[in-house]
């Protein structure tokens, strides 16, 4: 059997430059004399995936799971995740004396540069992307006024705001483009004043974009993901379309597949919080045993 594995599988940029700092950190601690070592934590989960998340536990790393947890902290080092956080994070580790690793994507970053930057010359932010998600969460922290989160074409239509001010729209890195595109559209045509940043990453949409084209040939699909994570629903969702043998496993452990006798190619992706060696492994299996 033919055997495609995505080469977009797996870790992105930034997810991967997240966990080799958690790494980094151990080993720095690891480095110094016990009595020296300093707790070290990450500010939510470092990634959607509860293998990386427990080996990491089991390394003596802890997950701080809100702000009123993190003002309780007064001693150690802090790791924020790629998806970013809000100002008043990074406030109250200054307060409390902890030091701050900060592994937000740089793409993330620019966000927040931008909308402060922004938002403190009065500008009305529109950020497109889902409410809740924790990178919009951080995102709205650095806006200095009230910024208002648009997901879909319809918020965008109901939209009521004054046409004398002046807007800026930025998106969530993992927004879909076009999407994007309709809700901008859709703000110009109603004659708001509006400054458009197109902060969609390329990273998630070159994935996706594998992903059918390799389903479209594929007689089985194989997405590894973990269910927490959205942008791997997303891929088996895509795949499941053009293939309809598609499984979505989070470890090898969960793969049973019904292999129709036609079969002839295997297609393998993996969302970006997967860790490469669980896609090894899974691709060495199909190889030997398909
Ligand atoms: Fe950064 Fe893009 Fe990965 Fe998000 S998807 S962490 S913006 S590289």
């Amino acid at each position: 059997m033919k055997v495609i594995l995505a080469e977009s599988a797996g870790f992105c940029f930034g997810v991967e430059r997240a966990v080799n700092t958690v790494k980094e950190q151990i080993a720095a601690q690891l480095a110094v004399p016990e009595e020296e070592r300093l707790p070290i934590y990450t500010y939510g989960s470092i990634i959607h995936n509860k293998h990386v998340v427990s080996d990491f536990e089991n390394k003596g790393v802890k997950v701080i799971g809100s702000l009123e947890e993190l003002e309780t902290i007064h001693k150690g080092v802090v790791i924020i995740r790629s998806h970013g956080v809000e100002k008043k994070v990074y406030d109250i580790m200054e307060q409390n004396g902890v030091t701050c690793v900060d592994a937000t994507c740089p793409f993330v970053k620019r966000i927040h540069t931008i909308v402060h930057t922004e938002s403190e010359k009065g500008t009305h932010i529109i950020i497109v992307g889902n409410d809740g998600h924790p990178e919009v969460e951080g995102i709205k922290g650095w806006v200095v006024n009230t910024p208002d989160v648009i997901g879909t074409k319809e918020e965008a239509e109901n939209f009521q705001g004054n046409l004398s001010d002046n807007y800026c729209i930025v998106s969530q890195t993992t927004f879909q483009n076009d999407k994007f595109q309709d809700i901008v559209d859709i703000f110009c045509n109603k004659g708001y004043n509006v400054n458009v940043v197109n902060t969609i990453c390329n990273a998630t949409h070159e994935r996706q974009e594998e992903a059918c084209k390799i389903s479209e040939t594929a007689d089985i699909m194989i997405v590894i993901g973990d269910p927490q994570s959205s942008n791997s629903r997303k891929l088996y969702e895509i795949c499941r379309k053009e293939c309809e043998n598609t499984y979505f496993i989070q470890t090898l452990d969960d793969l049973h597949p019904e292999i129709p006798d036609t079969a002839k190619t295997v297609g393998i992706t993996a969302g970006a919080s997967t860790p490469n060696n669980i896609i090894e492994e899974v691709q060495s299996y199909v190889r030997r045993n398909f």
